[in-house]
């Protein structure tokens, strides 16, 4: 099995707090953008050519600006060069200022059957420091207006460990989600990553940067809200209703290959991953001189053996230590963090099994990094 990832690097406006590739004065080149998708997915068909596509995931920036011929350009370009499956997940990420019936309607006839929406928060005042284009009550109505358009499988993506955000405010924000009746939530944690408007803020002071603390607290209860509404927690940041996980994201975290088009995306073959060029004008010119701009990197043995730790240990399926120990063997230095984990309770062992505890979930990154080999 085998996803397809297209990158749509257009958005209205730059949020606060994003460090994603995109564009927001695409206006004049949107056609030629779509073309070079296009004219890359035609030329990469090889790297996939007997491998079932079981997803395709419209990402971004903002796939929800594609007009309805563009996406079907792209669709029917994937459908006529690879082999999908009929039961094919195919989620588009969208805003909720683009959200309306007829939208709606028109993805799924394109054949869209998930939507995740960038919903991240119902208070105002965040909505405006984080520079979103849509309102709170868009947030609302939205998630109706695309159940009733006959999407049946909706994500809504949530921020939490906001600077000032009181745990209260936070709960009020999950209560609210819970309320819309979605089958999917990912909830990341705030991080502030470098040259983003947010990173200025808190370098001149203008806004304080949330404690590790308080972002654990958040994720606490968040943990326990989600639960006892029915959500399984998969993955750290993805919490889905039973059969709702999502395929596309859970076949990464599995290690099946994918194919990533547009600038920006990431590729990986099971041996190679490899990454087109963040940089909208260069990649369109590359794809037309028939030279794609990418990097690619050949995963080293340490490469594996950390990226199995890290990816897996954020799952609740875990990682198998004989699997691991297939790529490397275990050091003596391993076990003994492994044990201190164990015995802190941060981490379960069941056979050759280790998992995270809803503790340890806090601690994820952390965790791995600590048992990494270097
Ligand atoms: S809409 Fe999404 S991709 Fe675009 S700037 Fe905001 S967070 Fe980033």
């Amino acid at each position: 099995m085998a996803g397809i990832y297209i990158h749509i690097p257009f958005c209205k406006q730059k949020c606060s707090y994003c460090d994603f590739h995109f564009s927001t004065t695409f206006h004049s080149y949107r056609e030629r953008m779509i073309q070079a998708m296009v004219n890359e997915l035609v030329v990469r068909k090889e790297t996939l050519s007997d491998t079932p596509i079981n997803t395709i995931y419209f990402g971004g920036g903002t796939p929800s600006l594609l007009n309805e011929n563009e996406l079907k350009t792209i669709i029917e370009t994937i459908y006529s060069h690879f082999l999908v499956n009929d039961s094919a997940e195919i989620t588009l990420e969208a805003n909720p200022d683009d959200i309306d019936a007829e939208k709606v309607e028109m993805w799924a006839r394109s054949g869209v059957n998930r939507l995740s929406i960038g919903l991240q928060s119902f208070n105002p005042s965040v909505m405006q420091w984080m520079n979103r284009a849509h309102t709170v009550e868009q947030s609302k109505t939205c998630i109706p207006i695309a159940q009733q358009g006959g999407i049946k499988n909706i994500s809504i993506d949530l921020i939490y460990g906001l600077p000032d955000l009181t745990i209260e405010e936070w709960e009020q924000e999950v209560d609210t989600a819970l309320q819309l009746g979605v089958q999917h939530i990912s909830a990341y944690c705030l991080t502030i990553e470098e040259k983003t408007t947010l990173a200025s803020w808190v370098k001149s002071k203008k806004i304080n940067a949330p404690s590790d603390e308080h972002q654990a607290l958040q994720f606490e209860l968040l943990q326990q809200k989600l639960k006892k509404a029915g959500f399984e927690h998969y993955e750290i940041s993805n919490f889905g209703l039973p059969n709702y996980y999502s395929k596309h994201n859970s076949s990464y975290w599995k290690g099946d290959a994918y194919l990533g088009i547009g600038p920006s995306a990431h590729s990986f073959d099971g041996k190679y991953r490899s990454w087109n060029i963040a940089n909208n004008t260069v990649y369109m010119k590359g794809i037309e001189a028939e030279e794609p701009a990418y990097d690619f990197e050949l995963l080293t043995l340490e490469n594996r053996f950390n990226e199995l730790l890290l990816v897996g240990l954020r799952t609740q399926w875990g990682v198998d230590l004989q699997q691991l120990s297939y790529i490397l063997p275990l050091s003596t230095e391993f076990h003994s963090t492994l044990t201190n984990f164990i015995l802190k309770g941060w981490i379960t062992q069941s056979e050759t099994r280790i998992r995270l505890t809803d503790e340890g979930k806090s601690w994820a990154d952390k965790i791995a990094e600590d048992l990494f080999v270097l």
